[in-house]
């Protein structure tokens, strides 16, 4: 049987009918696995053993009917910097190489009770800073689209084995667009829920304030099952929500606003003409589109990359060489130190510890990061302002389709722009989904960006549901076909 665009839901419904069980479905991702991983290098842990147990184990709970979820039997791959008991978390990172959790992260925790099969750990950028996976310490993953293309980053890993299909879905996590942004690179659905309704809890802290967990899918519907299976109010998360989720009223229609800076300079034509056609649909079903200006969403990279930095030099003081991974002996304990730090961290992580210091340092907090997060507040009020008025707001998930491996590696600028677009939605905690639209002129996946208010999540995985079938776009990658 061939599982390709089938949904979890119609998988869990053949377990019930048995007419396939989840180990076979396991046999068949990992096959995936095994033909792919030599050319995409998606995964730096593959956990075949345990998972053809657990897949077994969930085999006989179907048939004694007793399924746990519908999850139950799902193969999912999680990325590195999410903790899973007694299996390493790396973070990419040399300096947590040889780290084992001691305990599983709250989303693991969740999973694991609905039967879900852990497929393996995911490559990412170091510590999830990147948008390529080219930080990877271990080294980057390919495009299965194109294995000349970057697959987006930080959770590279995770897009790449969903659109190759050596996962039924995966968790990333999003800071500023890792979700999403390599979602879109790759051709497969990228959400990013409501700050806080999904608990960090096990998540390795690179911004404390931005980060977020999410599920990375075939298709909107996967994303909802996975997002309703991790959310809810943690206590272990000081900064997790009480699960009080809001709806959009559910007219046939709704008000959308196409972000005007989202669609001006910086953005390529393909990515504009994939919000275009979107609205073209909207539009043909009723729903009314409107321009919105959110002028400060320009300065939004500014007001990043101070408080991911800052947030970042906080967070990464605790790999010293005591407590976790890595340690490189010096003469004194402060010498150890300073040669753990150096040969554990990675270029991209050093320099976002410097820059990150200085914002904080006596002298030039206020000005730096103190102004960085009064420039934050106001952007989230902007966004308040105009969810008076419009129920979504629309625009491309990035500025460009994946680029080539080493194209902006020489100018982080222009690494850092292709977050333009995702990073707002991080700042202001908004819920914020891609979903795949259309193929570039060089044949890359193209998407859209759909946000909406804090906390309604579910009403914007319901409206996206509606996009994604007046878009229709169902292709995956060529790459195990073209490779034989
Ligand atoms: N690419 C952005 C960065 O490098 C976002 C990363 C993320 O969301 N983890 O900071």
């Amino acid at each position: 049987m061939n599982l390709n665009n089938l949904s979890i839901s119609k998988i869990n419904t053949l377990f019930k009918k048995k007419e396939i069980k989840p180990s076979e479905v396991y046999e068949q991702v990992f096959e995936k696995t095994s033909q792919s991983e030599s050319i995409l290098h998606a995964h730096l842990k593959i956990f075949q053993e345990e998972a053809i147990n657990n897949s077994k184990l969930s085999d006989e709970r179907y048939l004694k009917g007793e399924e746990l979820s519908k999850l139950d039997g799902i193969p999912i791959a999680i990325k590195d910097n999410i903790n899973l008991k007694n299996h390493e978390t790396t973070c990419s990172s040399k300096i947590l190489s040889n780290y084992v959790s001691p305990y599983d992260a709250t989303v693991i925790d969740k999973l694991r009770k609905c039967g879900v099969i852990f497929t393996g750990k995911t490559n990412l950028d170091e510590f999830a800073m990147g948008s390529s996976t080219e930080n990877s310490a271990f080294g980057p993953t390919k495009n299965p689209w194109n294995p000349d293309c970057v697959p987006g980053g930080s959770s590279g890993g995770s897009a790449a084995v969903v659109s190759v299909g050596s996962a039924i879905a995966s968790l990333g996590s999003d800071t500023g667009g890792s979700i999403r942004q390599p979602a879109s690179f790759c051709g497969v659905v990228g959400f990013k829920p409501t700050y806080g309704s999904v608990s960090r809890y096990g998540l390795v802290a690179f911004a404390s304030s931005l980060d977020q967990i999410g599920p990375i899918t075939n298709n909107v519907a996967d994303a909802k099952l996975v997002f309703n299976a991790i959310k809810g109010h943690d206590p272990l998360d000081a900064t997790s929500i009480e699960d009080k989720s809001v709806q959009i009223p559910k007219d046939k229609t709704a008000k959308v606003g196409v972000i005007k800076e989202l669609m001006e300079d910086g953005i390529s034509e393909d990515s504009k003409r994939e919000v275009e056609k979107t609205i073209e649909l909207l539009k043909a079903e009723g729903n009314e589109i409107v321009e919105v200006s959110l002028p400060l969403t320009k300065m939004a990279l500014s007001i990043y990359y101070l408080i991911a930095p800052a947030e970042c030099s906080a967070n990464l003081s605790r790999f010293d060489g005591v407590r976790f991974g890595l340690r490189e002996p010096g003469e004194t304990s402060y010498e150890m130190m300073e040669n753990t730090r150096a040969e554990g961290f990675g270029e991209e992580v050093k320099k976002r510890i410097l820059l990150g210091t200085y914002a904080l340092s006596a002298g030039y907090f206020d000005a730096y990061y103190g102004q960085a997060l009064k420039a934050r507040s106001l952007i989230t009020k902007d966004f308040e302002n105009k969810f008076q008025d419009v129920d979504y707001l629309i625009s491309p998930t990035t500025p460009t389709p994946a680029f080539k491996f080493g194209e902006k590696t020489e100018n982080p600028l222009e690494m850092y722009m292709s977050d333009l677009c995702t990073i707002p939605a991080n700042l202001a905690g908004l819920p914020a989904i891609s979903i795949p639209t259309g193929l570039s002129s060089e044949g890359m996946p193209l998407s859209v960006q759909i946000m909406s208010p804090a906390k309604t999540d579910n009403s914007l995985l319901d409206f996206s549901e509606k996009i994604e079938k007046l878009v229709g776009f169902t292709l995956k990658p060529t790459l195990l076909e073209d490779s034989k």
